[in-house]
């Protein structure tokens, strides 16, 4: 029986783990769950998995979840610091799959307490992963990818040497305005941006996708976990979404790994690492997929993969300023304020103006994160959350 908190259980990341947890629950025993403001599902779901601690990050939120625990035996908490108690519990693997900056002190901690973490959030290596590296080395703690991206290539350095790797190809399958004009892309609606035509994820990552600036925070997030340079990180993309990564060594051979598009596939690799378990996920019919298609990545056309490319160059805070002006920028575009080449460009004014020291600690990291949020609203016109 393997004991697992699950961080973010009502998300995308959070639902299909549960989902892959209960169809084989004599091998998993959740300990604790946390939500950000969804007492009512939090609440359900730690019944159903008879987790022992419920955490909802939303304080005002602390009374509604008592409520509706009471009578069973998990406890109600609320804040950070009862997130991070849910990151350090006595479970064995940690599913990290808070979404955004938020992510950063559970992750931490549970690094920190030499967990095996099975890493959803990539923000928490887009903009920390020097400090988080540098943690799991101390710890003795293991970062197993759930990111399809980098769980494709966590699966092809299996049994190879990391000297013997002469480049990481990430895919990506160039989201839904990959054949639009540039026109059509400057006129894009949240709607059409958030309708992926591979995936079924959260609306953030399903932006970032459309921008291409999921696939820089992902050469950014490689770049942390397998130890490589930008000029040995490429981009091509795919459409098929079937193969998932690729890596290629110093004799010429490229592994790659291919399987439907379905994260509940990297999520059942964490689950079960270092064996493997069933999944009810499509099996992959090369035959009736016929045929698979490359392409190199149109940095005109999405200049969002160029900027974090620049980022993951200029190093230090860089990384973060991009991953902070970004969740900014997105979310006013889905609340229908900017326009979608507006993301791009408010990413681009945060670098140009960015001045900060190089971040030693988690909290560095949140104030630049907080710093660079205000000055990406200030430089919106409209009102900013
Ligand atoms: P989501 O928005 O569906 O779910 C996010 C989860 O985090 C929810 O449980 C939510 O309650 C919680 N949360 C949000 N804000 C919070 C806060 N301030 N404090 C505490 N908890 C908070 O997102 P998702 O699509 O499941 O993605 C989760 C993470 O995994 C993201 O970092 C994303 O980039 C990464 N990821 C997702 C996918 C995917 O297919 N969905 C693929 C690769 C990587
Ligand atoms: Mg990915």
């Amino acid at each position: 029986m393997r004991t697992i908190s699950i961080l973010g259980a009502t998300g995308s990341i959070g639902k299909s783990t549960l989902e892959l947890v209960e169809r084989n629950s004599g091998a998993f025993s959740v300990t604790s769950v946390t939500a950000a403001t969804n007492a009512e599902a939090l609440a359900d779901i730690a019944r159903r998995t008879k987790a022992k601690l419920a955490v909802v990050a939303d304080e005002g939120r602390l009374s509604d979840l008592q409520q509706r625990l009471t009578g069973s035996d998990c406890r109600a908490a609320a804040g950070e610091a009862a997130l991070v108690e849910a990151a350090s519990d006595d479970s064995e693997l940690v599913i990290a799959a808070i979404v955004g900056c938020a992510g950063l002190r559970p992750v931490m901690a549970a690094v920190e307490a030499g967990k095996t973490v099975a890493l959803a959030n990539k923000e928490a290596l887009v903009t920390a992963g020097a400090l988080m590296i540098d943690a799991a080395q101390a710890s003795g703690a293991t970062l197993l990818p759930v990111d399809s991206e980098h769980n494709a290539i966590f699966q092809c350095l299996a049994g190879n040497c990391r000297k013997d790797v002469s480049r990481i190809i990430l895919t990506a399958s160039g989201g839904p305005f990959r054949t639009a004009s540039a026109e059509a892309i400057d006129a894009a609606t949240p709607a059409q941006a958030v309708a992926h035509p591979k995936w079924s994820m959260g609306a953030k990552i399903s932006v970032d996708s459309a921008t291409l600036m999921n696939k820089g925070l992902e050469l950014i997030e490689a770049h942390y976990l397998f130890g490589l340079p930008s000029s040995q990180l490429d981009v091509v993309i795919h459409p098929q979404s079937v193969v998932h990564s690729m890596v290629e060594f110093v004799d010429g051979s490229v592994l790659a790994q291919l399987g439907s598009p379905d994260m509940r596939i990297p999520i059942a690799y964490a689950l079960a690492w270092p064996e493997r378990m069933a999944t009810p996920a499509e099996r992959l019919d090369l035959a009736t997929i016929g045929q698979l298609e490359f392409a190199a990545p149109d940095l005109k056309r999405f200049p969002a993969l160029r900027l974090a490319r620049e980022a993951l160059e200029t190093g230090g805070a860089a990384p973060i300023v991009l991953n902070a002006a970004n969740e900014v920028a997105v979310a006013s575009f889905l609340a229908g304020q900017i326009r979608f080449p507006d993301i791009a460009r408010l990413v681009d004014e945060a670098l140009s103006d960015a001045k900060f020291d190089i971040p030693h600690s988690i909290g560095d990291v949140l104030e630049i994160d907080r710093v660079t949020r205000d000055q990406t609203c200030g430089m919106m016109k409209t009102s900013c959350s």
